[in-house]
């Protein structure tokens, strides 16, 4: 495994000695961090680069462990990472206290080091099975784009982001072009091809990492495009418009020519904190479908930005 590939434990303790002694054992396997406050283990968790596991000290000063648990477990964005409690305290009310809530295990000191690195590491086998199911949930089988589900949980926590960097958010409608026409001419089986090419057309026109590219549903797509402007991702829209053209799919029944097109419904907002993205989504359909009537093969774009 490469460096980048190592798998991430957060240490949070806030005596450096146990930190040193932990870190020690783990840095030849894993990518180490350490924080020796919890508020400070919450914002390492919460990070953009996240630890795959928590080992947690419980007596500390401040917020004690208990607590830091809840608040990791509380939060959507770290909730998910297994929490082990390293811990003095090894009554069997502490331990049940720990694991109700929500650690996946309770190590107590002093303890022998081999048996916490295994234990460590069975974690951690488990985290990359319990990630690989995670990609599973979220992937469209036939385009291998993030499916409805994973679109709608992106939506979610891009637009809080918006919110809190008051920054904007666009969404792209895209639906192909006459594509009933497309299957009754070719059949089913070469109307998915068609639909996995122009996934990869689409998805190949975004630039961030941040962008996100769903299948919809259907011969429906989306995108989410945060803090762009709304000319921005105007361009870039006229880029998935012009990419999938240039795949130059064969459509032999389509009025506007011999290829596939799509056409593109483009929202652009500043989320506030009251509202919910359901909106966005229906001004984007609602471009979509102008964009059908206005001849298909084209782009119409709100921005709803401009007057917030
Ligand atoms: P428009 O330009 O107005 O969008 O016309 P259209 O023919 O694309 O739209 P319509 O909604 O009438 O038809 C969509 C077609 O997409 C009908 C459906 O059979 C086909 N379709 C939906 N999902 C799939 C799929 O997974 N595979 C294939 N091959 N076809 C699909
Ligand atoms: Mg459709
Ligand atoms: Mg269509």
């Amino acid at each position: 495994m490469s460096i980048q590939n190592k798998q991430t434990v957060l240490v949070i303790d806030d005596e450096p000695l146990n930190i040193k002694v932990l870190s020690q054992a783990l840095s030849p396997w894993y990518r180490v961090k350490a924080a020796t406050s919890g508020a400070d283990g919450i914002r390492v968790a919460a990070s953009d680069d996240p630890p795959d596991l928590i080992l947690l000290d419980i007596a500390m000063p401040g917020m004690d462990g208990y607590e830091v648990c809840d608040q990791l477990k509380s939060n959507h964005a770290t909730k998910q990472i297994p929490v082990i409690f390293i811990t003095a305290r090894n009554s069997t009310e502490d331990e049940a206290a720990g694991l109700e809530r929500g650690a996946v295990d309770y190590i107590t000191k002093p303890f022998s080091l081999p048996i916490v690195m295994a234990r460590i590491r069975n974690q951690l086998l488990l985290k990359i099975k319990t990630d690989m199911l995670e990609q599973l949930v979220s992937i469209d089988s036939l385009t291998e784009v993030a499916n409805r589900r994973r679109f709608d949980e992106m939506l979610d926590q891009e637009w809080r982001r918006s919110v809190r960097n008051e920054s904007p958010l666009s969404i792209i409608m895209i639906d192909v072009d006459y594509f009933k026409a497309l299957n009754d001419s070719f059949g089913h089986a070469a109307g998915d091809i068609c639909l996995k090419q122009i996934a990869l057309a689409l998805k190949n026109s975004l630039r961030r990492s941040s962008d996100t590219l769903a299948r919809y549903g259907g011969e429906e797509f989306a995108a989410i495009l945060p803090n762009i402007s709304h000319a921005d991702a105007m361009k870039l829209a006229e880029q998935m418009r012009v990419n999938v053209e240039a795949q130059a799919i064969i459509h032999p029944r389509s009025p506007l020519g011999p290829h596939v097109t799509v056409s593109l419904g483009l929202t652009t907002a500043q989320p506030k904190m009251h509202e919910s993205p359901a909106q966005l989504l229906v001004q984007a359909d609602e471009m979509l479908y102008q964009a059908k009537q206005e001849g298909r093969n084209r782009i119409k774009g709100a921005n709803l930005a401009a007057n917030s």
